[in-house]
């Protein structure tokens, strides 16, 4: 599943192609992915230009006009978005098309049709909800704890959860722990200060290494990305760690394949 650095290199890929362009036409074959609707979704972009593109957590986000209206996509399991000439065949799995004055269209491609676009007149009210920013200035280490510390979970699934801090998957929370060094059952309440600036550093560094290996390919639904050369716990599950050697080790934590080093992320380690 596409986290914020499959998302920020979707972002910049499609985002020369769509600024300062009208939107022309929108066609969808599966009602389900387009929100409000085809009909509605037509009158509130038809005749608009793109006038900014920027990601949020995990969605991408195609201004329409300076009063906050929108297209927001979310690529859930397997989206994927280019602008292309509309003419060019389209395959199978392309379920909405955005027309664009000029004779390109923006495609979002969807094998496992999870995906969802929505149109809205307001992109803060829909994504109210979604968390901190981890890339923005606001994001410091006081504010990590700030959120972390009010909150007695075990920081896996606290660092998954979209409206505490955005962007993070599977991957990268596990690839962020290993680098803070610490555990993934480990809980939130209980980290000391330092642990929690090493947790905030290595969330920074290891998004910004996301970004600058455009992501991670791990299956065909994200081709391009080479930060799966890069990983040091996720899908590692017994091969050496590279900071110690010790076996690597994948356990399940609410319903998600989890990986870590038993030796570098002891619980309660400070
Ligand atoms: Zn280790």
């Amino acid at each position: 599943m596409p986290e914020l650095p499959e998302v920020e290199t979707t972002v910049r890929k499609i985002s020369p192609g769509l600024l300062g362009k009208v939107i022309t036409e929108i066609a969808c074959d599966w009602p389900r992915m387009l929100r409000p609707g085809l009909r509605v979704a037509r009158g509130q972009a038809i005749g608009r230009k793109v006038t900014g593109v920027r990601r949020r957590g995990k969605f991408a986000v195609i201004e329409l006009g300076g009063e906050g209206a929108a297209i927001v996509i979310h690529l859930r399991m397997s989206g994927r978005l280019d602008v292309v000439p509309a003419g060019r065949g389209a395959g199978k799995h392309v379920h909405v098309r955005i027309g664009l004055r000029g004779g390109m269209e923006l495609r979002f491609e969807d094998a496992r049709k999870f995906g969802r676009v929505v149109v809205t007149t307001s992109a803060a009210e829909l994504l109210r909800d979604v968390g901190v920013e981890p890339l923005s200035d606001e994001f410091v280490p006081s504010a990590l704890a700030n959120l972390i510390r009010g909150r007695a979970r075990q920081l896996k699934p606290l660092l998954l959860d979209q409206s505490v801090v955005s962007g993070l998957g599977n991957i990268y929370t596990d690839e962020s722990l290993h680098r803070a060094r610490l555990h993934p059952l480990q809980r939130s309440d209980r980290l000391n200060d330092k642990e929690v600036v090493r947790l905030h550093a290595a969330i920074r560094e290891t998004l910004a290494e996301g970004i600058a290996s455009n992501g991670a390919s791990i299956d065909w639904a994200y081709p391009g990305g080479s930060m799966q050369d890069r990983f040091r716990v996720y899908g590692r599950a017994g091969l050496p760690c590279g900071q110690c050697g010790s076996e690597i080790r994948r356990i399940v934590v609410g319903q998600r394949g989890t990986h870590f080093c038993p030796v570098c992320q002891r619980r309660g380690r400070s």
